[in-house]
């Protein structure tokens, strides 16, 4: 109920407005977003690499409804590559970029697949300059099937590109069987959307219990397993199974979202552990902090409270 306020919010430029005027909940806004710019990720990165810790900056762009602003997505990730590149952060894959297949065109009704497939195409060249990897973000379920085959197509020239693997969908123990081959680079995340019954998994145990699954193929496969996950269990389980399956420090990753449990990302660095944290940027900021938001209630009451105090 209370996140579909907020969405139907998210709507209203005055609700953005409001939010940034009032300086509680705009440090909400900045504890889950780099800024509205490629200068404000850049800052940040630097910041988050200095600590220790790998970052893939996500471009949070507006619904894309043509061919143009698709293309001005992908030129977008273009500049902030060239830039990572010059700051000398790009290097070694320590700054990545992380790419929605709808933000570069996916989801236009005509030759939405070629569109998004070119555009990621140019971004992961930009990215192979830079000397760093893109990793294609995975959206709701409908678009998992093209999501994948676009990424398959891809790899003949860029085999590095990543993709993402969400437990909550039913095929999932079944996609990572098939992804977990040499060098491959595969996020597994339990999923932000919602799926029917047939296809989707719906009680949260369920879910962890097919990200178990999914983890223990990656980890014991040659692939590069990038294991997105907040959670303790989890997290204690991959450390636990990568040591079994003989897995170096270097040979996965953990990876959890700007600003949520930050001393835990801290913590598994200093223990040698590669994490990376997922850094979003833009101005279309609001359904993204809606989502992170909506997936914790104790945030969702905070924000609330700060929203109705009068500054
Ligand atoms: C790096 C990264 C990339 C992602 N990419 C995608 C993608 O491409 N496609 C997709 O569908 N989803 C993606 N997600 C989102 C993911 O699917 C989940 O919605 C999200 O990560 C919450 O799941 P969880 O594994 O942390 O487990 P949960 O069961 O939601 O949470 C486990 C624990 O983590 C902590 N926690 C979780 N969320 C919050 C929060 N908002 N604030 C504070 N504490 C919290 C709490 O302690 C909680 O008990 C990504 C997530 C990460 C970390």
């Amino acid at each position: 109920m209370l996140r579909q306020v907020l969405l139907t919010l998210s709507a209203s430029t005055q609700a953005r407005e409001l939010i940034m005027a009032n300086p509680l909940t705009r440090d909400v806004v900045a504890r889950f977003v780099a800024g509205e710019t490629a200068a404000d990720a850049l800052t940040v990165s630097r910041r988050l690499i200095a600590d220790g810790l790998d970052v893939s900056i996500d471009f949070l762009g507006e619904d894309t409804v043509d061919r143009e602003q698709a293309a001005g997505v992908a030129e977008e990730y273009v500049r902030l590559l060239g830039q990572l590149s010059a700051a000398g952060l790009a290097g070694g894959g320590r700054a990545e970029v992380s790419v929605k297949p709808t933000a570069v065109g996916l989801g236009l009704a005509e030759h939405g697949e070629k569109t998004a497939a070119e555009n990621i195409a140019r971004i992961a060249a930009a990215a192979r300059n830079a000397g760093t990897t893109v990793t294609v973000d995975m959206e709701d379920h409908p678009r998992v099937e093209a999501t994948l085959r676009l990424v398959a197509e891809l790899r003949a020239d860029f085999p590095d590109l990543g993709c993402v693997i969400q437990s909550y969908l039913r095929r999932s123990t079944d996609d990572c069987r098939q992804l977990a081959e040499a060098s491959s680079r595969v996020r597994l995340c339990k999923g932000a959307y919602k799926a029917p019954e047939g296809v989707g998994l719906a009680a949260k145990k369920d879910v962890d219990l097919s990200y178990a699954r999914c983890m223990r193929i990656l980890l014991d496969g040659p692939g590069y397993p990038m294991l997105a996950t907040h959670d303790p269990r989890l997290i204690a389980i991959a450390a636990a199974r990568a040591r079994q399956s003989g897995r170096g420090q270097d040979s996965f990753e953990f990876q959890m979202l700007y600003g949520i449990r930050p001393a835990e990302q801290s913590r598994l660095a200093a223990d040698g552990a590669r994490v990376r944290v997922y850094l979003p940027y833009g101005s279309d900021w609001y359904g993204y902090l809606v989502r992170r938001l909506a997936e914790r209630p104790a945030n969702l009451a905070f924000f609330l409270r700060a929203l109705a105090t009068r500054h």
